[in-house]
């Protein structure tokens, strides 16, 4: 038993470089971030996909979490090769175990500062309540999808991917740093708020909860046809109704959202997805009430030593 450590993962995906170089900078200046003396262990998700350049290498790290690939010896995929590796460094019966992991993400897309949850752990929402308590931010509650699996903070008994946009892949911004160390501090604060048993929990988690995602309409060849109409571009979190346009075409042809329930896209024209042909997802907001439940699993958890 070595105690509560939170795990850090930058550079999950190889072309989200922001976290890998904060981390760089961290790793000089130990006071950059403050941890709240909470016990921190640093890793890069996908260290040979950052130095490609790449978001991965043979297939994505961050679905490649799956018990059929971990299980599997059969595959020769880097990434997979890399979660046993991280699973047998960090994971619960590692050589340096973690309980909890904040695994540190940026997307193309106007996401903000954001958390995404995936499904509805009683210590993830818990933690992600105390968060949006402190920041006010958006939760994207992702869950209820059978083509998409094999995350990594689903490895751990809690974890969430803190996800921040926009800025283009492999490219730093300012911004980008300054938002995720903001995010970062609210964490270890709400943390270390847990182990001294001085925490407050709000009543309510507002969350987004994932309903599906939508590709962009292709050709027969399976060639895009149209793109992100600019009136819905950089528009994420925000509700669309009926008639709202959607996509349009080279020559001006629109296509409108036809149902008659109001949603909200998240991850509009997240560069990454196109080759998960997802263009935009659409969730509906959700409040719930913070259980007991959740505050009981985190107490658990955090203060085990
Ligand atoms: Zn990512």
């Amino acid at each position: 038993m070595t105690g509560f450590q939170v795990l850090l993962v930058a550079g999950t995906h190889g072309n989200e470089i922001n976290a890998p170089w904060l981390f760089d900078q961290w790793s000089r200046q130990p006071e950059l971030i403050k941890t709240n003396q909470i016990r921190v262990c640093r890793v890069l998700g996908n260290p040979q996909a950052l130095q490609a350049g790449k978001r991965y290498l043979d297939c994505d790290l961050n679905r490649s979490f799956a018990s059929e690939y971990l299980l599997s010896s059969s595959s020769q995929d880097y990434e997979v090769h890399r979660a046993r590796e991280l699973l047998a460094l960090h994971g619960q019966e590692g050589s340096s175990p973690c309980q909890l992991v904040i695994d540190l993400h940026s997307t193309t897309s106007s996401m903000g500062s954001s958390l995404v949850v995936y499904g509805r752990r009683a210590s993830d929402l818990g933690l992600a309540s105390l968060i949006q308590a402190q920041l006010g931010i958006p939760i994207y509650l992702y869950e209820g999808d059978q083509t998409q699996k094999g995350f990594l903070v689903e490895s751990w008994p809690c974890g969430v991917v803190i996800e921040i946009g926009p800025v283009p892949q492999s490219l730093l911004l300012a911004r980008i740093i300054d938002q995720t160390i903001l995010t970062l501090e609210a964490c270890f604060k709400q943390i270390a708020r847990i182990k001294s048993r001085t925490i407050d929990f709000p009543s309510q988690l507002i969350v987004h909860s994932h309903i599906g995602s939508l590709d962009f309409p292709r050709d027969t060849n399976g060639n895009i046809k149209y793109c992100i109409h600019p009136s819905l571009q950089g528009q994420d979190w925000k509700p669309i109704q009926k008639g709202a346009p959607l996509f349009i075409s080279s020559i001006g042809d629109t296509i409108y959202y036809e149902n008659d329930e109001t949603i909200i896209p998240v991850f509009i024209n997240e560069a990454a997805y196109i080759e998960k042909h997802i263009a935009m997802s659409f969730t509906k907001k959700e409040v719930l009430p913070v259980l007991d439940e959740w505050k009981d699993s985190l107490d658990l958890l955090i203060n085990q030593d």
